[in-house]
Order: structure tokens, then sequence, then C-alpha cells
């Protein structure tokens, strides 16, 4: 079967792969987590292959996942996961859409910021995607580059990105937000091999 491309799942409905609460581990602070189902990058190690079919999950629409957002007490950011968010950019559009300002919004993608920049030249939902999120972790997992003490980044190819700041340059900019890259910026360091 081909690769779906991303925003390929159009329509106003999400599949999703999971739903969790109170999240420390996929952004600053307290956060709801919405993995989606369906990737396809297929990186080697990943720790959420469950997620790669197309098929399966669970089908909800936007303002469905919002009200379980809202339901929330402590939780102030949203992160997309997955899956690969960016093959549900439509709906998940509708989604950011629906959250922003209340909540910081961040998406981990397998995609690197400069080919969905180029994608959503000719994908209106990539490109809605893009301008409503705050922080991009980009790129794949990349096995012989993963450590664990990596700040919110499973692989040290992967990079923490003001969304806002990189759609204005037109180019992938650091986040400079401590909460994401430690106090002195130290959580972007590349990690010294043993
Ligand atoms: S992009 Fe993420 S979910 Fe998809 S295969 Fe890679 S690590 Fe797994």
């Amino acid at each position: 079967m081909a690769e779906p491309e991303p925003s390929a799942a159009k329509g106003r409905t999400l599949r999703l792969a999971g739903f969790d609460r109170d999240g420390i581990a996929d952004g600053p602070g307290l956060r709801c987590v919405v993995f989606v189902q369906g990737c396809p990058h297929h990186c080697p190690g990943c720790q959420n292959p469950q997620t790669w079919p197309f098929e399966g999950g669970e089908e909800v629409t936007p303002a469905q996942v919002r009200d379980r957002i809202f339901d929330t007490v402590l939780d102030t950011g949203v992160t997309f996961s997955g899956g690969e968010p960016f093959a549900q950019a439509d709906a998940l559009a509708d989604l950011a859409e629906m959250l922003r300002p209340r909540y910081d919004i961040a998406v981990y993608t397998g995609y690197t910021f400069e080919a969905l920049l180029e994608r959503g030249k000719t994908d209106a939902g990539v490109m809605r995607l893009l301008r409503s999120v705050d922080v991009m972790v980009d790129g794949p997992f990349v096995r012989n580059r993963a450590d664990r003490l990596l700040l919110f980044r499973g692989s040290s190819n992967q990079r923490i990105i003001d969304v806002p700041a990189s759609l204005a340059a037109g180019a992938a900019r650091w986040t400079q937000d401590p909460a994401w890259i430690g106090e002195n910026g130290e959580a972007r360091v590349e990690p010294v091999s043993a």
C-alpha cells in the first residue's frame, strides 16, 4: 500500500490511538497528550508501533477531544503525538483552533519542519496545522542517535522548534523557551557518547 501523504486523511474526524491527561513526558508542565492512529514512517525502534496502521483506533470528532481536554483541571498544555499527526492535519487543526489561546500546543512529527513547510505550499491542512501550534519536535526517531537523557526528545537528530518564529523566518528556529530546552539551553546540546 502506498504511503499516505500528510493530511491524506481528510475530513473532520480523528483516528485516536490514545489520550492521556496530566502527562509530563511530552513537553513542559502538565499536558494532555493526543495520540493519533496511523504513521507512515515506521522508524526502527519506535516505541509505539501499534499506532502505525491507519485502520483501527477510535474515531472521534475534534469537539469530542476538546471536551476531554476541557474536563482536565490542571493541564495547561496539549501535545499531539502519534502516530503521525500531520497525516490528520485538517482535523487536528480544527482541534487546535478550538484550544487556542487557552492551551499551548506542541506537536511531535516524523517529518522535518522543512518537509512540512514545502508540503504546506500545496496542502492547506498542513499549513493550517503549522499555523496552529507553538512548538514542534521534528524528525524521525533514529535509533543510533537515541539518548534517554535528552529532554523531550527521543533522538538527537530531532529539534525543538519555535513554530511561529520559524514560519516568520521561513526556516527552522530552535525554541529559546527554557521550559523546553533547559535554563541554559543545555537540553539541545548533543549528548557525549560513552
Ligand atoms: S514517527 Fe513516531 S510513531 Fe511514527 S514510527 Fe517514528 S517514532 Fe514511531
